[in-house]
């Protein structure tokens, strides 16, 4: 996996470590941060509002509605904390405010997480911007109502302050940091474009708690989130244009791409599911998706440097770079016999068996398991003329070769490899 690919910047390590890196990075340069950023101090306050405005105009187009609803919550909070502390000779009722916006904001992004729909013009996002709007509201009747009172008792039972780390009430940064590190283990373990969302809200909102008497922090803190925000919509945009969703394979635009750049000697293979349509006949259309899965997770482990692609339903492509297609041969056909030889275990469930990958170990289950077994057929042509010996076929010939090829393993028999130049 290279450094700069997108696979990178999509894994759970990176979409973890990164943010934290980033992170730990402003709370290790507060001083010189201070120091450089004095002259725009205007600015500094004004950013956040406009990347988190970019961020909800392209979450739009890029049918990223949640990370559209996200952004609007850290703006309307970043707003409500900027203006609030205005109030600040009545130094109580300012405390309270201050507490009452930094539970609500991760509150809210984890009600957020969990909306059955986030597009922001779609039923839950209004109900969900009526429901914002009515704490907003009940904040402001709220603080009318005590504003006569003393709740200075609150601040020094339960709002207390550890110094050393930060003039904001431990217990909210303590709340604040567990919602964190539990949205840190969700990334680490499901690792979906929204759960990285709410993560890199939480940690730098968290940070910006820490440090809210700082002035320039928050900002720059939301400012990162914003910025982290819009990559979130380019990288999961991508995954949508280049990434096959069932398999998690390179899709058909990026074997494309991929096809247009390409020169010199290389192999392709094509690779076609036996009788994939009785299986789906007899098994169903789920486990022949999970079938899918399987042989694209098998694929992947292909040697030779191979590179690997869904073309489309159940046909795959690998590319093999600098190799002819007589050096591919060894690398495909263990593929093939790897595929043949792997049992795969149906469990029965609702007269439609499903496939149970972790039934092959089990000796005591009661239910009833069925082994069966799928075969591949694969198609192999190279860049290399057959007359000139030259790398100068069109990228169209080597896979119009290959599919003949293909065609021919099919003819002869299935589960076999057929290459057209040494066939
Ligand atoms: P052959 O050995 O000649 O390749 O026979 P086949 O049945 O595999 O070939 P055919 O092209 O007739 O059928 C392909 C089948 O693959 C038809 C379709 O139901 C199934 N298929 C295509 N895409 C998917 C998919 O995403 N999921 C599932 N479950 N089935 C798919
Ligand atoms: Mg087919
Ligand atoms: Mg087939």
């Amino acid at each position: 996996m290279s450094l700069f690919s997108f696979t990178f910047i999509r894994s759970a390590p990176f979409r973890v470590m990164f943010p934290l890196f980033l992170a730990v990075q402003v709370c290790l340069s507060i001083e010189p941060l201070l120091i450089l950023l004095a002259p725009y101090e205007s600015l500094i306050q004004t950013f956040p509002f406009i990347m988190l405005s970019v961020v909800i105009f392209l979450s739009q187009p890029f049918n990223q509605g949640g990370t559209g609803l996200v952004a609007l919550l850290m703006a309307t909070s970043f707003y409500f904390s900027q203006h609030i502390f205005g109030l600040k000779e009545v130094k109580d009722l300012h405390w309270f405010t201050f507490c009452l916006f930094s539970t609500a904001l991760p509150i809210n992004l984890i009600i957020i997480h969990f909306l059955p729909e986030k597009r922001l013009l779609s039923r839950f996002g209004i109900n969900y911007l009526l429901f914002l709007s009515f704490q907003i509201l009940w904040c402001y009747l709220l603080l009318e109502q005590i504003s006569s009172e003393d709740v200075s008792w609150l601040w020094s039972l339960y709002l207390k302050p550890l110094p050393l780390l930060s003039s904001s009430p431990l217990l909210l940064i303590m709340f604040s940091c567990l919602l964190t590190t539990a949205s840190a283990l969700v990334v680490i373990f499901r690792n979906s474009n929204f759960d990285h969302t709410i993560f890199i809200n939480l940690l730098f909102s968290s940070i910006a708690l820490i440090f809210f008497d700082t002035p320039p922090v928050p900002a720059i803190c939301f400012s990162l989130a914003a910025i982290l925000l819009l990559l979130s919509i380019i990288t999961s945009s991508h995954e949508l244009a280049f990434i096959d969703q069932l398999t998690e394979l390179a899709g058909r635009r990026s074997l494309e791409i991929e096809m247009e750049h390409i020169s010199g000697l290389y192999t392709i293979a094509m690779l076609d599911v036996d009788h994939f349509k009785k299986f789906n006949d007899l098994y169903g259309h789920r486990t022949g998706d999970e079938v899918l899965k399987l042989v694209a997770q098998i694929m992947m482990q292909t040697g030779g440097k191979a590179k690997v692609f869904r073309y489309g339903g159940e046909e795959f492509v690998i590319l093999f770079k600098g190799k002819n297609s007589n050096q591919c041969l060894p690398y495909l056909n263990e593929l093939r016999c790897k595929i043949a030889d792997y049992d795969l275990v149906l469990r029965d469930h609702h007269e439609r068996p499903i496939l149970d990958k972790d039934a092959q170990n089990m000796s005591h289950d009661t239910e009833k398991h069925e082994k069966v077994n799928i075969t591949v057929s694969i198609g192999v042509a190279d860049s290399i003329n057959n007359r000139t010996k030259q790398y100068s076929v069109s990228t169209d010939e080597v896979f119009k070769s290959a599919d003949k090829a293909l065609y021919r393993a099919k003819s002869g028999g299935r589960n076999r490899v057929s290459n057209l130049r040494f066939a």
